[in-house]
């Protein structure tokens, strides 16, 4: 440690890739000492959710220890608890179990949830992807109505085998690949008692393509792909309800499903609402360019959690790279305060923006410029990127590589059932004699 001790004490919120970054660059100078704070005590790896949520890999593959992450960290100290209130005029936050943290700078980098948009019965039955815990919840479910079925075929008669994606963006995407694969691949020789041919993936959105952000051909191509793997898209259509038992569409029709996964969107974290600070779209924090926030001295906001205005004056994706780049940002300009020099604007080192559509077929659009790719060389720039977000947290990253490599070329399964209590179905319970007529695409 430095011989007059540490100049300043910084509290960060949250240790995904903003909060993490930030901690892992601040802990390099003994000038600081760091109070990392996370519900959790692992950081988690989110490009991968839906790989764990198709029982692809397990969690210990996307979960790293934030302890072991800083262990050489002598100048950072670790918390579990989650933050319930922050007053960032004393740059303070209360944990649930009652303790405060106060720093002379105050990070807060609490990441998003998902967004319902008020649509009717989506937040009690509809499964959102945005934590491990969430994941391991949605992989119960699909392999619980899998169980369930094979035990119980007419049960695949009223829906069980029907799997609902609700949204058309990259989350929504790379799940219906995925879960098409898995059904294809693995289900198909896993379950031979079964007619898993007849399970069926669909995957909804309100607008009329795939892949907002990406180009036309893009559109084209994450379509083709899908509808290859035999998912079923219902496009220019939107999720008026979700039921336990069926999701209603706005074109009046229904698909009968105890399993709906939501992609339909996201916001910021709960905190936000909490936290005193000025909140714009999503409900995230607005920043200045600098990622502080205005008349609040000595508070940053970061990644997931922040509206950061880009150059084109929007709002930078919410993506590991932002988020990442963020972090290591912040604690550059932590640093420079401490010394009384200027802060500086956030610089945004643009990679691209890319989706992964299941077994060896991707897209990507790489750098500023969005140099467009498709199949395996885009398959090859997504693993690059991701082994450099997943750099930031791991010291093995040979072996991310040559894992996802694998995965990729060839199918593996590890279809253990290990959260049964959380994904047991009460088959009675059902809403579906109320609708009027039930579309074709529900039953079989
Ligand atoms: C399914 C999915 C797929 C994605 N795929 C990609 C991709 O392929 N490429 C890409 O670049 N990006 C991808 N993203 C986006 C990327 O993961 C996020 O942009 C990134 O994780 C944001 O980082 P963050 O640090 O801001 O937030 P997070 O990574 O969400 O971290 C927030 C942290 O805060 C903690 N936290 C939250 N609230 C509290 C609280 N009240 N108290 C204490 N701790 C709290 C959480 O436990 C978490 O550890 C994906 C996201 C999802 C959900």
């Amino acid at each position: 440690m430095n011989a007059q001790g540490p100049k300043a004490h910084v509290v960060v919120v949250g240790g995904g890739f903003a909060g993490l970054a930030c901690a892992r660059a601040l802990a390099k100078t003994n000038d600081v000492r760091i109070t990392l704070i996370d519900k959790n005590n692992y950081h988690q790896f989110q490009p991968m959710l839906y790989q764990l949520a198709t029982a692809a890999i397990g969690t210990d593959d996307i979960a790293t220890s934030l302890r072991h992450s800083l262990r050489r960290r002598a100048n950072v100290e670790v918390k579990m608890a989650e933050v319930t209130a922050a007053d960032p005029k004393t740059r303070t936050v209360t944990t649930r179990d009652g303790k405060s943290y106060q720093g002379d700078f105050l990070v807060l980098a609490a990441g998003s949830q998902a967004n319902f948009f008020g649509t009717a019965g989506a937040k009690e039955n509809a499964f959102p992807l945005y934590s491990i815990q969430e994941a391991q919840q949605l992989r119960s479910r699909i392999l619980t109505v899998f169980e369930d079925s094979d035990r119980e075929p007419k049960l695949a008669e009223q829906g069980a085998l029907n799997f609902v994606i609700v949204g058309g963006g990259p989350t929504g995407v790379e799940m219906a690949g995925s879960l098409a694969d898995m059904i294809r691949l693995t289900m198909t020789r896993e379950y031979t008692d079964l007619a898993v041919k007849h399970a069926q993936v669909y995957l909804v959105d309100h607008g009329h393509a795939l892949l907002g952000a990406f180009s036309e051909e893009a559109h084209d191509y994450a379509s083709r792909v899908l509808q290859k793997k035999g998912v079923k898209l219902r496009l220019g259509i939107g999720v008026k309800e979700v039921a336990p038992d069926h999701v209603l569409l706005s074109d009046g029709t229904s698909i009968q499903t105890r399993t709906v996964i939501w992609g339909g969107g996201l916001s910021a974290s709960p905190l936000s609402a909490s936290a005193g600070l000025p909140r714009g779209h999503g409900g995230r924090i607005d920043v200045r360019p600098d990622l502080t926030v205005d008349g609040f001295p000595g508070v940053y906001v970061l990644g997931d959690f922040a509206n950061i205005p880009s150059p084109e004056d929007e709002s930078l994706p919410q993506l590991g790279s932002v988020a990442q780049q963020s972090g290591a940002w912040a604690a550059k300009n932590i640093l420079a305060e401490i010394a009384s020099e200027p802060r500086t604007a956030f610089h945004y080192h643009d990679k691209g923006i890319m989706a992964m559509i299941g077994r060896n077929a991707a897209v990507a659009a790489v750098g500023k410029k969005r140099h467009e790719l498709e199949g395996p060389i885009a398959f090859a720039a997504w693993i690059g990127v991701h082994a450099l977000l997943m750099s930031g947290v791991r010291e093995r990253v040979e072996a991310f590589i040559n894992w996802a490599w694998d995965y990729f070329g060839r199918s593996r399964a590890i279809q253990i059932l290990d959260r049964a209590d959380v994904s047991r179905i009460d088959w009675d319970k059902t809403e579906s004699e109320d609708l009027p007529s039930m579309s074709g695409q529900s039953a079989r």
